[in-house]
C-alpha cells in the first residue's frame, strides 16, 4: 500500500530513518538506545540517510 500523501511520506521516511544501526549485529534500536537490545554493545550508528538533511 503505498503512500501517496507527500506529507506522510516524508513522515513516514524520516520515521524510518530515525532508528540506530547496531554495528555488531545488524539489529535496528530505538533512537534513544545507548547500546544494542540484543547483543548490548554500545556500537550504534543513525541510519543516516540524505532525507534527513535534505530539507
Ligand atoms: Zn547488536
Amino acid at each position: 500500500m503505498p503512500l501517496r500523501d507527500p506529507i506522510k511520506r516524508e513522515i513516514a521516511q524520516r520515521r524510518r530513518l530515525y532508528v540506530k544501526i547496531c554495528r555488531n549485529c545488524g539489529a535496528r534500536n530505538p533512537p534513544k538506545a545507548e547500546r544494542c537490545r540484543k547483543c548490548r554493545s554500545s556500537n550504534l550508528r543513525w541510519k543516516h540517510r540524505e532525507a534527513m538533511g535534505r530539507r
